[in-house]
């Protein structure tokens, strides 16, 4: 990448972390049914149907983030930004307690953290701008990787450079600058 990068926005599941989220289950145990985005549909429910629907979710989350492992390479990956000072940031769609499940459990600095509680969720482009703020940085100046085309159109609203994390859901996307295969790779795009 020919512009220095001060900042790296991660995704949490599939990129820091693989977690077992079985969406299928989780709508079917809320919706009866196994259709659309969770996170989109639960915003048409209200009062005691929105707070089972969460109380659901939340089951589920809380559930694959104790049982979640660490992506390969994340440590190292993360002391290299960590020696060449750039910041960081993770940007989800899951809840801020199975965010903050995850970093205690592999005792990670995760950096500024946006969850679903503190903007609309991806594919907006509004958390990630948020997490830019936070960094105090520019869109110019951050990268985002993703595993999943809601990320990469988070990323390309948003404004930052997309990178797309291949993986057998997701080989490809338009909305991706870069594509990588192993988390370590971004290694190669950061300068010493
Ligand atoms: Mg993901």
């Amino acid at each position: 990448m020919d512009f220095p990068i001060k900042g790296v926005i991660f995704d949490l599941d599939g990129v820091i972390v693989k977690q077992k989220l079985d969406f299928a289950a989780i709508k079917q145990d809320i919706f009866g049914d196994s259709e659309g985005f969770i996170l989109e549909r639960m915003e048409r429910l209200s009062g005691p149907e929105r707070e089972r629907a969460e109380e659901i979710l939340e089951g589920y989350e809380r559930a694959a983030a104790e049982e979640a492992e660490l992506n390969d390479g994340v440590k190292p990956l993360f002391a290299h930004l960590d020696k060449r000072k750039t910041r960081r940031a993770v940007v989800t769609r899951n809840s801020r307690k199975s965010v903050a499940i995850v970093q205690e459990k592999f005792g990670l600095d995760l950096g500024v953290v946006i969850s679903r509680g503190d903007a609309p969720p991806k594919p907006s482009p509004e958390p990630i701008l948020l997490a830019c703020r936070r960094m105090g940085l520019s869109k110019e100046e951050c990268i985002f990787v993703g595993d999943f085309e809601l990320d990469m159109l988070a990323g390309r609203r948003a404004g930052v450079r997309t990178v797309l994390l291949r993986n057998p859901a997701q080989p490809f996307s338009e909305n991706a600058d870069f594509t990588i295969d192993s988390i370590s790779n971004l290694l190669d795009f950061l300068s010493p």
